[in-house]
């Protein structure tokens, strides 16, 4: 492995600052789980590393007792996430998504920033995100600056990111009443893998709690970037959450898909994947939406 130089900035102005001056030989690491394998396979050979995991901030997530945002700062770990009450208990489909990324190990260093900023299609932490409306702050020389996360992808390992811009935040806003949520990452074994499919769904009930006000359906794996399966979402606002609808949706969110072959399973798999995990997901949400906060459940 190339030696490289690690700094350690305490603050995003000196991080930024470091990067400008050593431009073009530096790179930014907060866990590493992505970075140190890229430079082991010499994908990437920075003279300089330059560490986010020592910038202040909070260190779990924070839900605005007034606005009812969560704020989540993006050097935190998924660890810190899935130990989290809130996440587990108002999150849940966030909760369903970072409690499988890698093992133990990985989840205790791996940053949510990190998952984000390193684009793949696969990234488990965006597609609950994107299925919360979630957006991201990010900030550079000039200022900070907010961008929707469905935005945020513009291909495989590429972001909207700009040249020595680091990503700090990432905010979701309040979540409708009767709202449920489900992640599912499907792959061949229960080992640590990345997934073949990843669906994230979030339904919000009417008072009736049966009728869906609102629909986010998130998609890993089915597209270059993670998407929203926005036909199906439309398709179910105003419908009454059922089999034969929810059936409906998971074949128009398949008929959106744009799978491809891969050595992790076939278009055609992955495609009849979006279909059933879209109805399998549409139910789990049907019941969470029913439970209040702290409620048990057994799905
Ligand atoms: C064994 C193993 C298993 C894994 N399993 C999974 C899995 O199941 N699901 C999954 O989604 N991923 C998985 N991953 C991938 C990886 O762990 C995650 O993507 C992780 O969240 C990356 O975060 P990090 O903090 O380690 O990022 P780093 O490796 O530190 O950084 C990743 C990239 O983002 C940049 N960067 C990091 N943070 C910021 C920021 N805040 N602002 C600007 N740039 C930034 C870095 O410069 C780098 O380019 C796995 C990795 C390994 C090694």
């Amino acid at each position: 492995m190339k030696p490289f130089t690690y700094l350690i900035p305490k603050t995003l102005d000196e991080a930024i600052s470091l990067f400008e001056s050593h431009e073009g030989r530096s790179a930014y690491i907060a866990g590493g789980t992505d970075v140190l394998i890229k430079i082991k396979e010499r994908k990437l050979l920075p003279d300089y590393l330059i560490s986010l995991k020592h910038i202040l901030g909070p260190d779990r997530p924070l839900l605005n007792a007034d606005t009812k945002e969560l704020y989540i700062s993006a050097f935190i770990t998924h660890r810190t996430l899935e130990r989290s009450t809130l996440i587990q208990r108002t999150y849940p489909i966030l909760h369903d998504a970072v409690k499988n990324i890698g093992s133990v190990q990985i989840r205790n260093t791996a940053t949510i920033g990190g998952n984000l900023v390193n684009a793949v299609p696969s990234a488990d932490g965006a597609i609950p995100l994107i299925a919360l409306d979630a957006s991201v702050n990010i900030y550079g020389t000039k200022g900070m600056r907010s961008i929707d996360l469905i935005h945020f992808f513009l291909g495989p390992g590429q972001s909207v990111l700009e040249k020595g811009e680091i990503l700090t935040e990432i905010v979701v806003p309040p979540l409708l009443p009767r709202t449920g949520g489900a992640y599912i990452k499907f792959g061949r074994r229960k080992a640590m893998e990345l997934p073949l499919l990843g669906v994230g769904m979030l339904l919000s009930l009417d008072e009736d709690l049966a009728t869906c006000v609102k629909a986010r359906i998130g998609l890993g794996v089915a597209a270059p970037t993670p998407i929203r399966a926005f036909s199906a979402e439309r398709f179910l606002k105003g419908r009454e959450v059922n089999e034969q609808t929810l059936t409906e949706a998971g074949q128009i969110a398949a008929d959106e898909a744009r799978v491809r072959d891969s050595i992790r399973g076939v278009a055609w798999y992955r495609r009849e994947l979006v279909g059933v995990l879209v109805k399998r997901m549409g139910f789990t949400c049907l019941q969470r939406a029913g439970l209040k906060h702290g409620d048990s459940e057994d799905v």
